[in-house]
């Protein structure tokens, strides 16, 4: 079992001095999937052939000795909404239940040329819509530090396979949130990169101006490395530009004395919970002792984040869902005697109410006469928005904050509620409307009961500045580590 616990880097170190092959890697998350997989429910479902890609990873290593790519036989875990040809991708829907990728995402292909391993498909709230993984149309995923709380979503099953070393690093997908609020309860990094620095090519799209793929890993140096290998251009999607990639080299990092930070006065007031904001207070005391300048700012439209998201995330989601139509993809209604029926039957037993719900939404605010009262005016706060983190960014490196406003809530309290629900991204939505890199750092844990529950510090960058915000997480990262003293 003891395998599946190290960090990316490390199984890296491991397997190129020869201790250990990727076979027993394999095996050994396989052991903790075995373990825990039925209580949780990280993963939907194992692929058998990961066995044998890690014997293939071994013999390869054989044959290339030092010139091996550092992913090569490295498990890793990937969301139901990322394409892998001949596998089975439902977007934790219904209707995509029998689906079949005919093709690989751009992010698979680039991971499995290096001879990364992919053990299995993880859990999501349906079509990456929710912020609890409840909202899967198979089952809930659970909390590895709580079982009876949520582990956060859309990409909870990534987060928690991760967080309970049934994979060495996943995948997710983050379209207002979705990686960096489940890390933020599991306890793991999660990164959204810029929008335009990784390709959405072979994801299930939900909003596509916000969609972005990005690492759930175990530390900075993980997600550094995940990153490295999918980000760049590629034909199938026009929105991407080449970024500055991570260096991986510690010389050159920053030093707490050369960063300024900017902390939000808006991510600190009403709905957050107290102890979130002592356990985040508490690392910018040390970033000050260590010699940062900690700057108080203002994003004045912070406000509008989460109803302007709202309003351009279900218009979105009503187009790119209009697709699954029982004719083209997925599931089709049987009982259906003509088109308008199948058409209807099968999207009203396909998809479960929070789609619907959004897709109704969306279809509302872009009809005509509403257009301009929603969605025009939420494109216009989506502008002031990003005009904020510009302006914010002219005299700070980085913004710096919670990256949810509780930690980790307990199962079934917030499925009735959808606003309840929408909350736990109120901090996390920003970033996706400006297009900006926003990466999840764990920092510490919280009492709750008898448990003690993860909170998680967000750092919101410059856009396509990915490589400067990574850095900047592996230095608090390494600051968070050592005693407290040796931080001054
Ligand atoms: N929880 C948010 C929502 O439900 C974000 C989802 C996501 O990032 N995919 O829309």
């Amino acid at each position: 079992m003891e395998l599946a616990k190290l960090t990316i880097t490390n199984a890296v170190r491991g397997l190129r001095a020869g201790r250990f092959s990727a076979v027993d890697l394999v095996a050994s998350c396989r052991e903790a999937i075995a373990a825990r997989n039925a209580d949780l429910a990280a993963f939907l479902e194992i692929f058998e052939d990961a066995e044998e890609a890690a014997s293939t990873a071994d013999h390869t290593r054989k044959e290339l000795g030092d010139l091996s790519p550092p992913l090569l036989g490295i498990p890793l875990a990937i969301k139901d909404n990322i394409c892998i040809v001949g596998k089975t991708a439902s977007a934790g829907s219904r209707m995509l239940e029998n689906y079949r990728a005919p093709y690989s995402a751009t992010v698979i292909e680039r991971l499995q040329r290096v001879g990364a391993i992919f053990l299995g498909r993880t859990n999501m709230d349906e079509f990456a819509m929710g912020s609890s993984t409840e909202h899967s149309a198979f089952r809930p995923t659970k909390n590895p530090h709580d079982p009876t709380r949520v582990p956060g979503g859309s990409s909870g099953g990534s987060a928690a396979a991760v967080s309970a070393d049934m994979c060495l690093g996943a995948l997710g997908s983050d379209t207002g949130g979705s990686i960096r609020q489940p890390a933020s309860f599991c306890g793991i990094v999660g990164f959204k990169p810029s929008y335009g620095a990784v390709s959405r090519h072979g994801l299930i799209a939900m909003a596509s101006s916000l969609d972005q793929i990005g690492p759930m890993t175990k530390s900075v140096a993980d997600a550094k490395l995940l990153f490295h290998t999918i980000a760049g251009k590629d034909s199938f999607d026009a929105t991407l530009r080449e970024v500055a990639l991570p260096v991986g080299d510690p010389e050159v990092y920053p030093r707490a004395m050369d960063i300024r930070i900017g902390v939000p006065r808006e991510f600190f007031g009403e709905g957050l919970d107290p102890e979130v904001s002592t356990a985040i207070r508490a690392v910018l005391d040390r970033l000050r002792e260590a010699g940062a300048v900690i700057e108080e700012i203002s994003l004045t439209h912070a406000s509008l984040a989460l109803p302007a998201y709202y309003i351009i995330a279900p218009a979105e989601i009503s187009s790119n869902l209009a697709r699954f139509d029982g004719i083209r993809y997925g599931h089709r209604a049987a009982d259906a005697e003509n088109l308008a029926a199948i058409y209807t039957r099968s999207r009203s037993s396909g998809f479960g109410s929070e789609v619907k719900r959004r897709i109704m939404l969306g279809t509302y605010t872009l009809s005509a006469g509403y257009y301009d009262a929603y969605y025009r005016r939420a494109e216009f706060a989506r502008r002031r928005i990003a005009w904020d983190f510009n302006e914010a960014f002219r005299s700070v490196d980085v913004i710096v904050g919670p990256t949810t406003p509780t930690p980790a809530f307990v199962l079934g309290t917030r499925t009735e509620d959808p606003l309840a629900m929408y909350l736990a991204d109120i901090y996390t939505v920003g970033a996706n409307l400006a297009g900006l890199p926003a990466l999840s750092l764990p920092v510490g844990t919280v009492p709750s009961g008898t448990a003690r529950l993860p909170v998680g510090l967000q750092l919101i960058g410059k856009r396509f500045a990915d490589a400067d915000l990574l850095d900047i997480a592996e230095m608090i990262e390494a600051m968070l580590v050592l005693p407290h003293s040796a931080s001054s």
